[in-house]
């Protein structure tokens, strides 16, 4: 077993060999994958070393305080949250090394194309058509808010396969190029003014049978692993104290005294404590993932992250009053990630909107955690035994 002592001499080994100073970002990059300390949980071969994950700080920490380029996680989250532990978790031996390593440097983005227009909270219903033809899937259908598929080289997808058996059943789950000449991808305004995500239209788009993932119909199954994988990246993301919305306006309570009241105080002091809370929460989470692929528990992670982000940028507004209201104009600009401390108070308040229904709404989460954490009775369904062709839309 790969302890913290064995970590820091490789790290160091790696540091020697490839200065900082000296060698390209994406060099470096690639030979920290190779090296197996981009994420040591990971197996070796695959940027990994099969170390427990809590000891991926002692890596981070050696290299930060070393000057070492990072693979800007905040702009690959899809990959690294989303497409990296599904293709794990069900990829072949071929897709894993095909994928695995451009995705973690960054040199090719990820999207994932699993909301439809008929189809969001209720996505086993989705209507994309994949046909097979040889050794070759056809893809016809439509996917939106598709966030940052303006970006991606690579796509999630998943699509029917088989309409005549009941809808979680006729799934399969792909792994789609984003450059076939099918594949085209509309920018869509968001709350903001600027346009994050996407409408995507795929017409007789050709995804090789190398490129699907899991078996045919079981793409239900994998996209579970997804959408997990999808809440705690969400929700549990690693940040430091006061790292996250909270930070900006503790800052702006500590610089303005003047726009300070009693009633604000208790306010703030009370979502502080609870942003901690849900922080720390968040690293426990983490700490207990082995290899990647979290519960249904993620869910109360990712709820109360969108909670918490509404509750704290609305009190920011308020503090600031007037200015709180300002911010910068972004209309139809595609921004390459989602930057809430970065911008301004406004785009806080505005963005953070979106938390409570990306990656699963809030309602739909309060479900998941009342029956498949708490185990409590399930929503009746109507629908379990339909063929999907007999389904009314
Ligand atoms: C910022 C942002 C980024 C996104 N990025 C992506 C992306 O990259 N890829 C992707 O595939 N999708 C993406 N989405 C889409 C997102 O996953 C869906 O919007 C979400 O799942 C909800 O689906 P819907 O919009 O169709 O709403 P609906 O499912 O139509 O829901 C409408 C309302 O009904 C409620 N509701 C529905 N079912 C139930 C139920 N059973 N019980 C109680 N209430 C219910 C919902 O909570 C909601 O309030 C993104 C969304 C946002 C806002």
């Amino acid at each position: 077993m790969t302890d913290a002592t064995e970590l820091t001499r490789l790290t160091r080994e790696l540091l020697a060999a490839h200065p900082p100073a000296d060698t390209g970002r994406l060099d470096f990059l690639r030979a920290r994958f190779d090296a197996g300390l981009a994420w040591v949980h990971y197996p070796e071969g695959l940027g990994g070393l099969g170390a427990p994950r809590t000891l991926q700080a002692v890596v981070d920490a050696e290299l930060e305080a070393a000057g070492a380029p990072d693979n800007d996680p905040r702009r690959i989250g899809i990959g690294l949250g989303m497409a990296a532990p599904t293709i794990l978790g069900f990829g072949t031996e071929e897709q894993k090394r095909k994928f695995l390593r451009p995705l973690w440097v960054g040199e090719e983005v990820w999207c994932q194309l699993f909301s439809e227009p008929g189809a969001g909270s209720d996505l086993a219903a989705l209507g994309t058509r994949a046909v097979r033809s040889g050794d070759e899937w056809i893809v016809n259908g439509q996917k939106v808010w598709t966030s940052s598929a303006h970006l991606a080289r690579w796509a999630i997808l998943i699509a029917r396969t088989d309409p005549d058996v009941p809808k979680h059943r006729g799934i399969t789950y792909f792994l789609c190029d984003m450059t076939d000449p099918g594949v085209e991808v509309r920018p869509l305004r968001q709350i903001t003014g600027e346009a994050e995500f996407n409408e995507v239209f795929l017409t007789d788009v050709r995804i090789p049978d190398a490129h699907r993932l899991g078996e045919v119909g079981d793409g239900w199954r994998v996209a579970q692993t997804t959408l997990n994988n999808e809440r705690v990246a969400i929700g549990g993301m690693r940040i430091p104290r006061e790292g996250g919305m909270i930070g900006p306006v503790a800052k702006v309570w500590r610089e303005r005294p003047e726009l300070r009241t009693h009633d604000l105080h208790q306010r703030l002091v009370k979502l502080w404590v609870e942003a901690e809370v849900a922080r720390l929460t968040g690293e426990r989470t983490r700490q207990q993932l082995v290899a990647g692929q979290p519960g249904p528990e993620g869910s109360g992670l990712k709820l109360s992250f969108a909670r918490l982000n509404q509750e704290i940028s609305g009190l920011e507004v308020e503090l600031r009053g007037e200015e709180g209201l300002l911010y910068e104009d972004w209309t139809m600009r595609r921004p390459e990630l989602v930057d809430f401390v970065g911008r301004d108070a406004g785009y806080r308040y505005l963005r953070s909107k979106g938390n409570s229904i990306e990656g699963g709404t809030s309602e739909v989460l309060l479900n998941i955690v009342a029956e498949r954490v708490l185990g409590l009775p399930s929503e009746p369904r109507t629908d379990k035994d339909v063929a999907w062709k007999d389904l009314a839309r």
